[in-house]
């Protein structure tokens, strides 16, 4: 209930409107929760970003990510959530009810809080990656490989996650090219050793990109020897980037445990975190898996957990 303009209680407030929040949304609103949801900067999250969705079960046409979360937002609404435009810009988890500040000047007090604000892909920063997003640049080989299957890619990253990715996309492609920018790769000596042993991955050692080339779509990549100073092109139809994500956990990090790289760490099996009545979910908790199916699952977990908290505290009372 609005007590005043700049502070309001509710039971339940959930942050971030990706598949998870959303999902998050829809089972505690089921559930008579009344929750509240503040999107963010990006309402709808990391798909509203990208084109074509081919692997969200429930639509055997594939979809159009930004539509696809139109659909997620006007399933909360109808189910009652509260949907509200806002940042989260700082939080107070050191006694309950917890309170979240969103744009710096209202105050939200909230029994239990789900945290669903995501991560964001990391990037290059070269002007022709962002102008090729999405038309044939991505983050993102379990999504969009599909796309490129018998042609060649290239793949930027020397970590397991690129290792993984790179392996991913040599089942579909003709060839991968990874573009490794020093003389080994950060990734464990298994993945190593299965990326060197696949005969259609080329590993470019001590190479940078200068370039992703392309008018419309993405025809070919500069790469800088960075020993030799030889550039090479390489002509390819897709462009992957596999440098890491960046949790949006920044505002949690006093308040909750994250692990070294950022993510909020949750009890295995389960959405909770290292405070009671704080839940989270989707890719802000997951380094593994970042689908928008395993988000949405995660989200569904996520209210569930908090229904059952909320519900075992009136009964303590
Ligand atoms: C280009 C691209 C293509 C992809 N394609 C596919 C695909 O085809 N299939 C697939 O399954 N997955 C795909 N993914 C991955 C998928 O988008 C993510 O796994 C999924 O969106 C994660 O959902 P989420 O709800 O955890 O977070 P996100 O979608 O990242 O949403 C996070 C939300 O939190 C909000 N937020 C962040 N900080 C705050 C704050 N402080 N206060 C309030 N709100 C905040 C943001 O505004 C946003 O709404 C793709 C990702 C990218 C980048």
């Amino acid at each position: 209930m609005e007590t005043n303009q700049q502070q309001e209680h509710v039971h339940l407030l959930i942050i971030g409107s990706g598949p998870a929040g959303y999902t998050a949304a829809i089972y505690a609103a089921r559930a008579n929760l009344k929750p509240v949801l503040y999107q963010g900067i990006q309402p709808g999250g990391q798909l509203t970003i990208t084109t074509e969705v081919e692997n969200y079960p429930g639509y055997p046409e594939g979809i159009q990510g930004p539509e696809m979360m139109v659909d997620f937002e006007k399933q909360a609404t109808r189910m009652g959530a509260d949907i509200r435009f806002g940042l989260a810009t700082s939080v107070d988890f050191s006694s309950q009810p917890y309170k979240i500040t969103i744009d710096e000047s209202k105050v939200m007090t909230a029994d239990a809080v789900i945290i669903a604000t995501g991560a964001s892909a990391k990037w290059l920063g070269l002007p022709s990656e962002q102008r090729l997003n999405g038309s044939g640049v991505s983050a993102c080989a379990v999504c969009d490989g599909f796309f490129f299957r018998g042609k060649d890619v290239v793949i930027v990253g020397a970590g397991d996650t690129a290792a993984e990715e790179a392996l991913y996309l040599s089942k579909m492609c003709t060839n991968v090219h990874m573009v490794v920018r020093r003389h080994e790769m950060r990734a464990s000596m298994i993945m190593q050793d299965r990326v060197l042993k696949t005969t259609n991955i080329m590993v470019h050692w001590n190479s940078e990109t200068l370039e992703v080339l392309g008018d419309k779509k993405v025809e070919a990549v500069k790469l800088l020897n960075n020993k030799t100073q030889v550039e090479t092109e390489i002509p390819v139809s897709a462009f992957f980037v596999a440098i890491g994500h960046q949790p949006n956990s920044d505002i949690f990090k006093d308040a909750l445990e994250l692990d070294e790289q950022g993510y909020i760490k949750t009890v295995p099996g389960s959405s909770r975190t290292s405070l009671e009545g704080v839940f989270a979910c989707g890719d802000v908790q997951d380094k593994i898996y970042r689908q928008a199916v395993t988000a949405a699952g995660s989200g569904c977990m996520a209210a569930l957990d908090a229904e059952r908290y909320l519900s075992a505290k009136e009964h303590q009372q």
